[in-house]
């Protein structure tokens, strides 16, 4: 169980941060996080501030502690509790601390008066103080906070001034919760938000998140509706564009919301569109990384790699949970004339007439691969052109699948683009 409602609060908050912070893969658990020794300067750093720290609750809140007060609480080595306890001396090595009887309504201390190193996970920091001194410890550099706390002498007010006097850290920016909706629910800076905040962990990567809350102006609402069947592959498609267009210009209005959504230096990185690595992954059998590389028309980079086996991950998920079951089939219909290059025209023309020939859907595929290098097109503007010519689309299941599940459909609906 825990110690306290504030406790329970402040874990459902640490699971949000850590979420959205530089460590996406780990979950701290507080304890964790305090045994890791990740918080062991800070924690000596605030202590060694206590009396400043006293100053800010002070000033800030107005909140007034008794005068040998530290911004600690150990695990009571006589009884185990940990919000009964109340340090009173330091001594750069080790904290004293006494388990108070009436310290708190809720748990009644044993008395006991111990000494103990504060290092390693033997107790924690008061909330005000933790929160900043995991932004200095773990490099956060986004926050989210609810309308409570970043209301002036509320707790992220405190934890500011702490940030910058104590930590000497610029605290992260906000990012006001309280306007994000969950599928058209309203998140708020209580426990809902942990598990909506959850919910979403579980259907995006921390980046994009990031990036959904870096892309509009704090002032408006932000929908997140996963549910909806476009919501998240349209969400990974303005990604992708804002990522080119940071690398074009990373001054521009997207370029500069791409790089918001990054917590390292933004890689340059080839990856499948959400929709196209869906179409190959509802497939059985279709090698992700061959299709991915054909795509590229290059070998994948170690980056691309890894970012393809991410995507992955969450194309899966959602056409695991989102997906519309209609976009699961796809079938060729002669879609009007398309204007496109001699060479386009040459390439369905021939790749016409090869289609008279017997074809494996694994030699079909590397068939038309080779076929649009030899024509001079960009295999990624090839295969567009093909779905568009198949299904009026620019993505699709694999392109040889979708040609041999009726090769004289598929045949008419090349005459209809080259005749
Ligand atoms: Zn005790």
């Amino acid at each position: 169980g825990y110690g306290s409602y504030a406790e329970y609060y402040a874990k459902d908050f640490i699971k949000v941060f850590n979420f959205l912070g530089a460590e996406p893969e780990i979950i701290w658990s507080y304890k964790d996080l305090y045994a890791s020794g990740k918080l062991d300067e800070a924690i000596r750093t605030s202590l060694n501030a206590a009396a400043r720290i006293q100053e800010i609750y002070h000033e800030v809140s107005g909140s007034q502690k008794k005068k040998d007060w530290y911004p600690f609480q150990p695990v009571c080595a006589s009884c185990g509790k940990i919000g009964t306890t109340g340090v009173f001396a330091w001594d750069g090595r080790q904290v004293t601390y006494k388990c108070e009887p009436d310290m708190v309504e809720w748990a009644v201390g044993c008395g006991h008066v111990g000494k103990v190193s504060p290092f390693g996970g033997t107790g924690k920091m008061p909330y005000k103080v933790e929160w900043p001194a995991k932004w200095a410890s773990l490099g956060v550099n986004f926050e989210g906070a609810g309308k409570d706390h970043t209301s002036k002498g509320g707790t992220r007010d405190v934890a500011n001034h702490i940030a910058k006097e104590v930590f000497k850290i610029e605290p992260p920016e906000d990012l006001p919760y309280e306007h994000f909706l969950y599928g058209g629910r309203k998140m708020s800076s209580s426990k809902g938000l942990g598990a909506s905040a959850a919910e979403v962990a579980a259907v995006l990567p921390a980046n994009l998140l990031r990036f959904l809350f870096a892309r509009v102006p704090s002032q408006r609402a932000i929908d997140f509706d996963p549910s909806a069947p476009d919501t998240i592959p349209n969400l990974f498609d303005e990604y992708d564009r804002s990522r080119e267009a940071f690398f074009a210009d990373p001054e521009s209005d997207l370029g500069r919301t791409f790089e918001a959504g990054n917590v390292d230096k933004p890689a340059k990185v080839f990856v499948p569109r959400f929709s196209t690595l869906a179409s190959w992954l509802r497939q059985p059998g279709v090698n992700i990384e061959k299709e991915a590389e054909k795509a590229k028309g290059s070998k994948l980079s170690d980056i691309d790699k890894e970012e393809l086996k991410e995507r992955s991950r969450y194309v899966k998920i959602w056409l695991d949970r989102f997906a519309k079951d209609e976009d699961k089939i796809y079938e060729v219909k002669e879609q009007k004339k398309i204007s496109m290059s001699q060479a386009a025209e040459k390439y369905f023309r021939q790749l016409d007439s090869e289609l008279e020939k017997d074809w494996t859907e694994e030699e079909l595929q590397s068939r038309i691969f080779q076929l649009a290098k030899e024509n001079g097109l960009q295999p990624k503007e090839a295969f567009r052109g093909l779905y568009q010519a198949f299904l009026g689309e620019d993505h699709g299941p694999r392109v040889s699948a979708l040609i041999l599940s009726d090769k004289a459909r598929a045949r008419r609906a090349l005459k209809k683009q080259y005749e």
